[in-house]
């Protein structure tokens, strides 16, 4: 799994389950219900490691659970 940080990785599925859309920010990244400019919550960007180089992706999730995750 990532190692970067427990603290940014956690409550967020891994980027390989994700759906192209999911992984872009159109879609919540938990329930893959599709994102407006209303009901989206920018969670941040995440630094992911793929083969043999590092990159970032923007995930983004619905109001419900883009907040008060535990
Ligand atoms: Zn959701």
């Amino acid at each position: 799994m990532r190692t970067r940080s427990a603290a940014e990785a956690k409550s967020l599925p891994p980027i390989e389950t994700l759906s192209q859309r999911q992984q872009r920010g159109m879609d919540c990244v938990h329930c893959g219900i599709t994102l407006t400019p209303a009901t989206a919550l920018d969670l941040g960007p995440r630094k992911i490691k793929r083969l043999d180089y590092t990159t970032r992706w923007y995930p983004r999730a619905c109001t419900s659970h883009g907040k008060g995750q535990s």
